[in-house]
């Protein structure tokens, strides 16, 4: 199982679409988009909450992919438990 899981949620704009062309200030309490001019006042946060279907999309595939992972070491686990023993199988 590995150590740590990442997924990076990638933030669009909600006029355009656009990925890449956010311009912030510096403690991004204010983004705008360059592509479109969409100004997001509430900075960051508006953009974050703009973009809960991709957020929850994200934690779904960790959710399936942590769960898999899981499985497959209670699995070993088993297996590891009843090793020696020719009666006890498991696929
Ligand atoms: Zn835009």
């Amino acid at each position: 199982m590995k150590d740590n899981y990442s997924y990076n949620i990638q933030l669009r704009c909600v006029v355009c679409g656009s990925e890449d062309h956010f311009d912030c200030n510096e403690d991004k309490s204010y983004i705008k988009c360059t592509n479109c001019g969409k100004e997001y006042f509430g900075g960051y946060d508006e953009l974050v909450s703009c973009n809960q279907d991709q957020i929850e999309e994200v934690k779904e595939i960790a959710t399936e992919e942590v769960g898999n992972d899981l499985q497959k070491e209670l699995n070993k686990m088993l297996n590891d438990a009843f090793k020696g023993n020719k009666y006890v199988k498991f696929k």
